[in-house]
């Protein structure tokens, strides 16, 4: 049976049929009707597919197959890709001691887990040139928010409350100038130059008394290192502010140099980007944030600290800015980033920042005659490009995209950073073998000509999917989100 022509489980149902069996009861029948009021109690039985445990089991598989994962396929979705989910994380991740642990046992019975933690707490420093983590933000927008509340008790405890605005540049993540609002600072943003880089010259401009703090990728969403990265936090330092780096994709730097060298303050990673947690389905993440040494106080509490040989939570922390999430963390995601960073070793995360600029660079100079990359130099682990030569003839970087589709492909990141037309950003990872790439390469040059020579197969793609084209704003707005049987059965 071809897969579109599937039946689903509202269909294979037949009454009387079943997948499971229960024991015989034997306990006291409760009476619903003493217990709760009738407004509660149903009327009519629910309406539940019926069907064998087979069907069952066919029925969540072909679902499952219909989803597209970094385990099935290539997936450059630049900026938000899910890397690299290395299955000994997996077994790890779900030993005893790990996986069966209660946040409220007792400091003395959990030991090695708070070791696990402050071991990672200290590597991610390492890596990030900070001087103190914290893992309890659970994603890099509550990161990006816990980081900017430090700024500001920062900025409180010095009597600098006039400091009201955080610079954002024009080409960042949407997640950077909502966290600013949110944190209640007022977001600014910074024009990208010729160059793809901070225009220097306006961060001059924008800077003042009122700074509170630049927010900053580097390298930046466009694929970019940010040269005058020193000059930037010399700008911002000398007026009185904090830098702030938003490590949501940290594959092009680790080993090579760190926020803290460039001069940051503040940092967050993504442990679900950079350091191999599957995110699949939107979570669970891990978003840590690191500080300099003077900002260290402000930092969420509990914190971990070591003293003498035991691990333990000091709560004795008057300047917090309180706790941000329940218990500690999600530790699951923390325990994957840990195996992933010894399995690497210093040696290994300094490859895989090579490894990662290599492979975007290559993909980069294969399209380099078929599409057009709007800066012309050499980037880091994530590239743009744009598709105004497609857009001449009729055919946009959302038909590309959808276009990808058919050839088996997760399509990149469309019409993002928004400072460039007809944008598609792509980020091969650091994972993906030359053959992936290079295949990869000839769909997009395939589609390039087809957008010459036969539109149309662009235009009304995707046409191997199980379904085409989605009306995105239907589909987000008004979701049909049960079965719903087709007219003429009704
Ligand atoms: C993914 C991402 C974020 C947001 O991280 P979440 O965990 O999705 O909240 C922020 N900045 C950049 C550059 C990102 O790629």
């Amino acid at each position: 049976m071809k897969r579109e022509e599937q039946r689903l489980i509202f269909e294979l149902s037949r009454p009387g049929r079943s997948g499971g069996s229960l024991p015989e009861n034997d306990v006291p029948e409760i009476n619903v009707n003493e217990l709760f009021s009738s407004d509660y109690i149903r009327k009519d039985e629910p309406e539940l597919p019926e069907v064998s445990e087979l069907q069952l089991i066919r029925h969540y598989t072909a679902l499952s197959n219909r989803n597209f994962g970094v385990d099935s396929g290539f997936y450059p979705l630049g900026s938000c890709t899910m890397k690299y989910n290395p299955k000994v994380n997996e077994g790890i991740a779900r030993m005893a001691g790990f996986a069966h642990i209660h946040p409220y046992q007792p400091e003395s019975q959990v030991q090695g887990a708070l070791q696990m933690m402050y071991e990672l707490q200290d590597s991610l420093a390492a890596i990030t040139g900070m001087n103190t983590v914290t893992l309890q933000s659970a994603a890099g927008a509550q990161g990006e928010w816990t980081g900017l509340m430090i700024i500001r008790a920062f900025h409180e405890a010095n009597g600098d409350h006039q400091r009201t605005k955080v610079i954002v540049p024009d080409s960042a993540h949407g997640t950077n100038p909502a966290s600013a609002s949110v944190a209640g600072f007022d977001p600014v943003t910074v024009k990208t130059d010729e160059r793809g880089l901070v225009d220097l010259e306006h961060l001059r401009e924008v800077t003042g008394p009122d700074t509170a703090a630049l927010m900053l990728t580097n390298p930046n969403t466009l694929g970019l290192f940010e040269e005058d990265i020193v000059e930037m936090a010399e700008i911002i330092h000398d007026a009185g502010g904090k830098l702030y780096y938003d490590g949501a994709n940290s594959n092009a730097i680790m080993g090579k140099t760190s926020p803290g060298d460039m001069g940051f303050d503040v940092v967050h990673l993504n442990l679900h980007k950079t350091f191999t947690g599957p995110h699949g389905g939107g979570g669970p993440g891990s978003g840590p944030v690191g500080v300099k040494e003077e900002l260290v106080p402000y930092l969420p509490k509990p914190l971990l600290v070591k003293d003498g040989e035991d691990y333990t939570w000091n709560y004795d922390r008057p300047e917090a800015i309180g706790r941000i999430k329940p218990f500690y963390g999600n530790f699951g995601i923390n325990v994957r980033a840990y195996a992933y960073i010894r399995t690497m070793g210093p040696t290994g995360l300094h490859q895989v920042s090579e490894n990662a600029v290599l492979n975007a660079n290559y993909l980069m100079k294969r399209l380099e005659p078929y599409y057009d990359i709007p800066y012309q130099q050499y980037c880091k682990h994530e590239f743009v490009l744009s598709a105004k030569r497609q857009k001449k003839l009729g055919v946009r970087a959302l038909d590309i995209a959808k276009r990808l589709l058919d050839y088996g492909y997760h399509p990149p990141t469309i019409y993002f950073p928004l400072n460039v037309e007809e944008c598609m950003m792509i980020e091969p990872t650091e994972t993906e073998s030359k053959e992936t790439l290079d295949e990869f390469a000839d769909a997009m040059i395939a589609i390039a000509k087809e957008a010459e020579e036969e539109p149309d197969q662009v235009l009304e793609a995707p046409h191997e999917t199980v379904i085409s084209r989605l009306d995105e704003t239907q589909a987000a707005r008004k979701p049909i989100l049960r079965y719903e049987k087709a007219k003429e059965e009704q």
